[in-house]
């Protein structure tokens, strides 16, 4: 039920969000897009000096073992960290390494701790436990009332997150000047972020773009793509937290964390960029084209690995996990919700015929 409910939620909330703006941003964001994607390891470059220079420490890292590297170095001595929804984290197998160092890792986003009780991963990029019923939530959290529900999730996650002496959260979108924007409807990102002592920034190379303006008009396309007009927040962080109330000198880390790390990774993505899988880097995890696939809402959500749905399969292929393509029926559906027009059929009849070469040779 989970699936039918949330695609009939999402088509009517579109058809509101869907206007001249839309168009307007989604036209507007296609070329900040190609641009950024064009520059990639240059704006790297003028993000990380950036980042560096307002006291952010910043790592770029080329594959997953070098992401958890530094991550790992960054949260060492932690003994608890609480994490909001950051796929990147999952591609690199950062909580499973955590737990390994010694450090527990707690979900605060509420789909990502419904998903920590079924211990299954991701099926949507928005969603998470998007295949699991209202009623088998209220089960699983033995309540008997979405207010019930809401309570001891509230009261739950913000112990874990006052005790917590390390935070991690992914991004919407980077700006090359050195800030990040995280976009959130729970609050728990703003909590995640900000209580404990240090937060860590775990995101894609392909999320910088070249200026403040342009990582805002991402952003404000990213959530409306995503159904919501306006997102209850959107957090921007350009620096460690200051104040410069004694004689106008800085004071440091007041009230906001003592230090702040950002994790880009590459893993396969700046090959992509010169590769016929470019567009899917261009790709702002909205997570619409799920909605719209009929073999996705056949399979009951369940075309998973790392990344989900017919996009997923492409960013599983981009960063050397598993793909399977087989799922699309070519219908172009999700190219024409898609506010970029991704052409993910396409990309998927090329990993196809990949596979189909390997088997020939083998
Ligand atoms: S492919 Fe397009 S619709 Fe699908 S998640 Fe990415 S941006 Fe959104």
């Amino acid at each position: 039920m989970g699936v039918k409910e949330a695609r009939a939620n999402f088509a009517e909330r579109r058809e509101r969000i869907v206007d001249e703006r839309f168009a307007w941003l989604a036209d507007e964001v296609k070329k900040i897009k190609i641009r950024s994607v064009d520059r990639i390891e240059e704006l790297v470059e003028i993000a990380g000096n950036n980042f560096e220079k307002n006291g952010i420490e910043f790592h770029f890292a080329r594959d997953e073992r070098e992401a958890v590297r530094v991550s790992l170095e960054f949260l060492e001595g932690c003994e608890s960290v609480v994490k909001s929804k950051s796929l990147v984290s999952h591609e690199i197998g950062l909580p499973d390494h955590l737990e390994k160092s010694g450090i527990s890792v707690h979900e605060t986003d509420l789909g990502d701790v419904i998903l920590s009780l079924v211990k299954e991963s991701s099926r949507h990029f928005t969603m998470p436990a998007i295949h699991i019923s209202a009623e088998r939530v209220l089960e699983l959290f033995d309540v008997s009332s979405i207010d019930e529900l809401r309570q001891k999730v509230r009261e739950g996650v913000r112990k874990k997150i006052i005790s917590a002496d390390g935070g991690i959260t992914g991004a919407n979108v980077i700006s090359s000047d050195g800030s990040v924007l995280i976009i959130e409807n729970e609050g728990n990102v703003r909590l995640v972020s900000s209580f404990p002592e240090r937060h860590l920034v775990v995101t894609g190379a392909e999320k910088i773009v070249g200026s403040f303006e342009e990582a805002v008009r991402v952003a404000e396309l990213t959530w409306r793509s995503a159904g919501y007009e306006m997102p209850s927040y959107l957090n921007v962080i350009g620096g460690l937290s200051k104040s410069g109330d004694v004689e106008k000198r800085v004071i440091s880390g007041l009230h906001g964390p003592e230090r702040m790390a950002v994790v880009v990774v590459d893993n396969g993505r700046i090959k992509a960029s010169r590769t016929e899988f470019r567009e899917a880097l261009y790709c702002l995890r909205c997570g619409a084209c799920h909605f719209s696939c009929p073999s996705y809402a056949a399979l009951n959500a369940d075309w998973g690995g790392v990344y989900s749905g017919g996009i997923g399969q492409i960013w599983n292929h981009i960063t050397g996990k598993t793909s399977n393509p087989f799922y699309c029926l070519h219908c172009g559906i999700c190219s024409e919700i898609c506010p970029l027009n991704i052409n993910t059929s396409e990309m998927l009849l090329r990993i196809k015929s990949m596979l189909a070469e390997k088997i020939r040779k083998f």
